[in-house]
């Protein structure tokens, strides 16, 4: 099936195209550098930056896949989690378009979208597929026998998302936002094992799939104000290093140990933060030590897209779900576990 995708739950409008697991186009505009002097996304700039982007982005990705909006089998849409507002936009904006052509409308979840989005680069996925899910806003350990229509949380984070984490480490070492790629960047210069910050929640009687960074966080908080204090410089890419090894041995040690509990040999990583090279490279080894497939998308296709979106709508439109009523809603606290959102009255 021929779907185009709708993304607009945070700050990137998103549009793709795709014909069944084949991407075709993969349109973003961001409005990243409008939030940057205020330290984190702003709704209300976002929701307006979402409306001016809309049409030409649509406009884009319909070009750069050379086919005619009349030959759509679909047209899917991030219906939640996310920012109200800015969902509101894509779905008031799926609906408007997909009625005046008259193709059916998918109302997709932007978490299941983050997984379905490795269809488009390393084929279909496994059933079951464990999903290592880690972005701005979430952070979990995912078991997915269908990801059109089951998916079952095994642990999430109990603060800070990973990437969360990321963005306030980086505003601590004054190094702007988005913080995922700048402390990533920094990274590579440093020492991971220059400072032990802690692991948080690995102890022998810590719930094993549940993640917690807010810790992590406070610690390297007061090593670098006690640095600042002492009037001593701040080794910055040594920190990086060592926050982001903390953060990336706790993700993989819990997703491995998930699979092995779980008997699944396949692991997926998706959202903004698997666009983080340590996580790759070290999921990479230690998924190879322990005889289990690795899949992660190319690091565009794990931060926020319209791809992915549409990724999930082509899966949606294979599998026969049914299509969203024209009273679709935007949920902006939508659950992992409702990956298709059907809406209420009848199509
Ligand atoms: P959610 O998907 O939970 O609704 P979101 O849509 O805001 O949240 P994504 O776009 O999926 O999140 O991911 C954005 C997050 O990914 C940010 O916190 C950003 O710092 C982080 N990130 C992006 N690139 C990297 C990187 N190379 N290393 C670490 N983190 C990264
Ligand atoms: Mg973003
Ligand atoms: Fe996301």
């Amino acid at each position: 099936p021929l779907v185009l995708g709708i993304e607009t739950s945070c700050d990137e409008t998103g549009v793709g195209v795709v014909r069944g697991r084949t991407l075709l186009a993969d349109a973003v505009a961001s409005s990243v550098d409008e939030h940057a002097r205020f330290g984190g996304v702003v709704p209300e700039i976002a929701s307006r930056a979402h409306l001016e982007a809309m049409v030409p982005t649509i406009e884009r990705a319909l070009a750069e896949a050379g086919v005619s909006a009349r030959d759509l089998d679909g047209v899917a849409v991030t219906a939640g989690p996310g920012l109200a507002g800015a969902l509101l936009v894509g779905v008031s904006a799926a609906k408007a378009y997909a009625y005046a052509l008259g193709k059916p409308l998918y109302g997709v979840n932007h978490l299941a979208s983050h997984i379905a989005v490795d269809q488009l680069e390393h084929g279909a996925l496994p059933e079951p597929t464990m999903a290592l899910l880690v972005s701005g806003g979430h952070s979990s350990l995912l078991l997915a026998p269908d990801i059109t229509a089951d998916v079952r949380p095994l642990g999430s984070t109990i603060d800070d998302a990973a990437g969360e984490a990321f963005d306030k480490i980086a505003r601590i070492l004054q190094l702007g936002f988005p913080g995922g790629p700048v402390i990533d960047r920094y990274a590579r210069e440093g020492d991971p094992a220059a400072i032990a910050f802690p692991r948080g929640l690995t102890g022998p009687r810590d719930a094993p799939y549940d993640f917690s960074f807010s810790g992590l966080k406070t610690a390297v908080a007061r090593w670098v104000e006690a640095r600042r204090a002492a009037g001593e410089n701040v080794p910055v890419a040594d920190v990086a290093a060592s926050f982001q090894e903390a953060v990336t041995d706790v993700l993989t040690r819990k997703a491995i140990r998930a699979c092995r509990d779980e008997g699944v040999d396949h692991l997926m990583i998706g959202g903004g933060v698997a666009a983080n090279t340590r996580l790759r490279a070290l999921a990479e080894e230690r998924c190879a030590d322990a005889g289990i497939t690795l899949r992660v998308p190319r690091p565009k296709l794990c931060t926020d897209n319209g791809a992915m979106v549409a990724a999930l709508g082509a899966e949606m439109v294979a599998r026969g779900r049914s299509v969203s009523s024209w009273d679709l809603p935007a949920d902006s606290s939508l659950p992992v576990t409702e990956p298709h959102v059907p809406g209420t009255a009848a199509p």
